[in-house]
């Protein structure tokens, strides 16, 4: 992830991967892209730090790999469990940890709505499946009156049987998907056990979570949205809309959250410099400190940015190319 795509004249499609975003320097010799490795710890010396250790999984071998900056990028669960098992342990870590409550709803449109497309369109029900420039998200915002946000989602374009059995036509069902902002709170966290390992042989991992009766409130409010939203597109497919399980939005995050000053409510600075470290940078959905109720990667992305100048002066002295102010 994230799910970045260029589509080709046939039709296929190239899926994104780290060559694609590195663009040139992927191609540089002095540039190793290690996939199927494991790191398994950063090495620090009295706080600066030396490198990492990583695990090669096809062989088994394990390696140190000298560097003056590391950049943790492992998700919002194993970049904690990554800054855990390296002995960085500030009091926010792993702490936080937000997701936002799901929920989801679908309805079948009126016949002549799915008409009405078509010949806007000019596809037929056989093309149903195809990506259209029609195909796409009409997004409902977010407001303080109602904290969280809509997606209402074609899904003409789904390889999934959509309603087994039940004649549903793909091309005529529209997806709901309201995503709310978590009340965030330092008890919601992963936490770490020295001594228990995952499959990886990494520090195990237990997740504490629970919604407040603010979040249930957001969430109730968030059901009658979808619910009126549902009954002025058509007709709805299930009883009543469906609250996911915690975590089900794939956008957890807030582990590593960055902060103005290290006063054990953050893991790293605006910059994302984990504080008390030299040469250790946290990334992705872990850096972002508050509740968020869109898709959060985009947000990520932009704290990256601003880290990467941060990183990029840090190494200018021995690198010689001209510092970029971390302001
Ligand atoms: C089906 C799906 C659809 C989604 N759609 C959207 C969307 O439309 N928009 C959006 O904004 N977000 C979307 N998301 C969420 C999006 O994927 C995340 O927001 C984003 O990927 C988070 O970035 P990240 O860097 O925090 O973690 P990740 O992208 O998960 O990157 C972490 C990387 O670290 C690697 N890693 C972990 N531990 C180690 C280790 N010890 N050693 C080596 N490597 C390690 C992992 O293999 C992984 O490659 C979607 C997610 C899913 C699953």
């Amino acid at each position: 992830m994230p799910l970045a795509v260029t589509p080709r004249p046939d039709g296929a499609h190239t899926w994104s991967g780290t060559d694609v975003v590195l663009g040139a320097a992927a191609r540089d010799e002095r540039v190793e892209i290690a996939d199927r490795c494991l790191c398994l710890r950063v090495v620090l010396d009295g706080g600066t730090v030396t490198g990492v250790v990583v695990k090669d999984l096809t062989t088994g071998a394990e390696r140190d790999i000298a560097a003056r900056a590391v950049v943790v990028a492992a998700d919002a669960l194993r970049t904690p469990q990554l800054l855990h098992a390296s002995g960085v342990r500030p009091a926010a870590l792993g702490r936080y940890l937000n997701d936002q409550p799901q929920i989801v709803h679908a309805v079948r449109l009126p016949d002549e709505v799915v008409a009405a497309h078509r010949a806007v369109t000019g596809r037929t029900r056989d093309e149903d499946g195809a990506i259209v420039p029609q195909s796409g998200v009409s997004w409902v915002p977010y407001t303080d009156a109602q904290p969280f946000h809509g997606q209402v989602m074609q899904l003409d374009a789904s390889p999934v049987p959509l309603a087994d059995g039940a004649g549903t036509e793909p091309g005529a069902v529209v997806g709901l998907g309201w995503f709310c902002a978590k009340d965030v709170n330092a008890d919601d966290r992963v936490e770490f056990t020295d001594g228990a390992t995952d499959a990886y042989g990494l520090p195990d991992m237990r997740i504490h979570y629970r919604y407040t009766d603010d979040d249930l409130a957001t969430i109730e409010e968030a059901k009658k949205a979808v619910t009126e939203a549902g009954a002025a597109l058509g007709i709805p497919l299930g009883d009543a809309p469906v609250l996911l399980p915690a975590g089900s939005s794939l956008h957890y995050q807030g582990t590593t959250r960055m902060g103005p000053v290290d006063d054990g409510t953050s893991v790293c600075d605006s910059h994302s410099r984990v504080w008390g470290t030299r040469g250790l940078w946290v990334a992705g959905n872990n850096v972002i400190p508050t509740a968020t109720a869109c898709n959060p990667t985009l947000t990520s992305v932009a704290l990256a940015v601003r880290g990467a100048r941060a990183l990029l002066a840090h190494l200018a002295p021995a690198t010689g190319r001209t510092p970029v102010s971390p302001a």
